[in-house]
């Protein structure tokens, strides 16, 4: 599915002409007046059971429309039935696990996963314990009791790609899911390579402003009312003043995306040929696993790069002491730059043995490129590695 523009504009807001509005009204409301008890009870019932709406809204754990109205966007621009908001893109995941419980005995996930997830496979505090394998070896290790594949492309810090239909191949009727936060719908819509769940920390380019924190996960209807269910009964929910913040933000996704990955191009190609850089992981590099899925799986590199410094963990922190216009900084996906050392802060949580092997080096920055003026951002890099 071509990414749409105007989709991506008029997503969700289909009843503005009917409402008399121009942008989506704010439900601020906890709890909803229930006048006629018998279409309350219906409305409760369809609600706590993973309905997407009902005729009453009964209390905001259950439904929320602001918080409906950019689920609905998401979904068409994932190409998805529909999509489910959380309160964070962890509490996404969360609910994802939860849910896969009804399904099966255990995970196999692919590493590198974002670290926080990572870390949460891997304390079987969900209730499902978690199976490391090789993205090429899913087809000898899925079970008919595997709940959920997991898999994140471009993946965290390294950008490497996993091939997302070879895996769904793989998996044969486990359900996929791909944490697709790096590439955003515009890059990459991974249910056209068979995908059942879509998860993105909405906190990222979604959101776009450094300003929200949430998650969503794009699905089919059968996995949002799974989702839904949790949803309710956990509590994971996004609040309707950020699922305002993140619908305003949709129009202008592409845009962002597109102008930071060219910047990032650009970037790129002057990292590796600069002195003080010993590797720079960048899709379009050719540096990264199975970069042949630019162009089909994901139509662009993205505005993410890694670089590995020659002079190691002290270089690291140098460059994040120096830079003036790059935020020294963890999270991405902001309209800024921003800087960080995934050694040191996002991949803290993993061991050094596991840091070693994904190339999480003490050389190994990560580069979140915003949409300023390339110029200006090299020029920043620049006097930072040299000084
Ligand atoms: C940030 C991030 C997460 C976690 O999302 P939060 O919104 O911080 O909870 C998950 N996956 C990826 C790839 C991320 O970058």
């Amino acid at each position: 599915m071509k990414y749409s523009h105007t989709r991506a504009v008029h997503a969700g807001r289909e009843d503005f002409d009917a409402l008399g509005v121009h942008v989506p009204p704010i439900d601020l409301s906890t709890t909803y007046p229930v006048r006629d008890l018998d279409t309350g009870t219906a409305s409760f019932d369809a609600l706590v059971g993973g309905a997407a709406s009902a005729a009453n809204p009964i209390y905001a754990r259950l439904f929320n429309p602001t918080v409906a109205r950019f689920e609905r966007a998401l979904a068409q621009l994932e190409g998805c039935s529909d999509a489910v908001a959380f309160a964070s893109g962890m509490a996404a995941a969360s609910a994802c696990l939860l849910a896969a419980r009804q399904r099966g005995s255990h995970v196999l996930a692919v590493r590198p996963l974002y670290g926080t997830h990572d870390h949460l496979l891997e304390s079987g505090l969900m209730g499902l314990p978690v199976r490391w394998v090789e993205a090429e070896a899913i087809g000898d290790e899925v079970r008919a009791d595997t709940a959920l594949v997991i898999i994140e492309t471009p993946s965290n810090p390294t950008l490497d790609l996993v091939d997302i239909a070879a895996v769904v191949k793989a998996a044969g009727k486990v359900p996929v899911l791909v944490d697709s936060t790096f590439a955003t719908p515009v890059l990459q819509q991974p249910v056209l390579q068979g995908a059942r769940l879509v998860m993105h920390s909405a906190t990222k380019f979604l959101g776009g402003h450094g300003d929200v924190i949430a998650g969503v996960v794009a699905c089919d209807a059968e996995w949002a009312v799974l989702l839904r269910q949790v949803r309710a009964a956990t509590g994971g929910l996004l609040h309707p003043l950020a699922a305002y913040l993140l619908h305003r933000s949709l129009p202008t996704l592409a845009l962002r995306v597109e102008r930071a990955q060219a910047n990032a191009i650009t970037l790129a190609q002057r990292l590796s040929t600069h002195a003080a850089v010993a590797k720079t992981f960048f899709p379009s590099l050719g540096t990264v696993a199975n970069a042949h899925l630019l162009g089909t799986q994901m139509l662009g590199p993205g505005t993410m790069i890694s670089f590995d410094l020659k002079g190691g963990h002290a270089a690291a922190a140098q460059l994040m002491r120096k830079v003036k216009v790059a935020t020294p900084a963890v999270s991405l996906g902001s309209v800024d730059t921003l800087i960080q050392h995934p050694a040191g802060l996002t991949h803290r949580v993993l061991d050094e043995a596991t840091r070693e092997r994904h190339s999480i080096t003490p050389g190994l920055v990560r580069l979140s490129v915003g949409i300023e003026d390339v110029e200006d951002l090299w020029a920043d890099l620049q006097q930072a590695l040299s000084a």
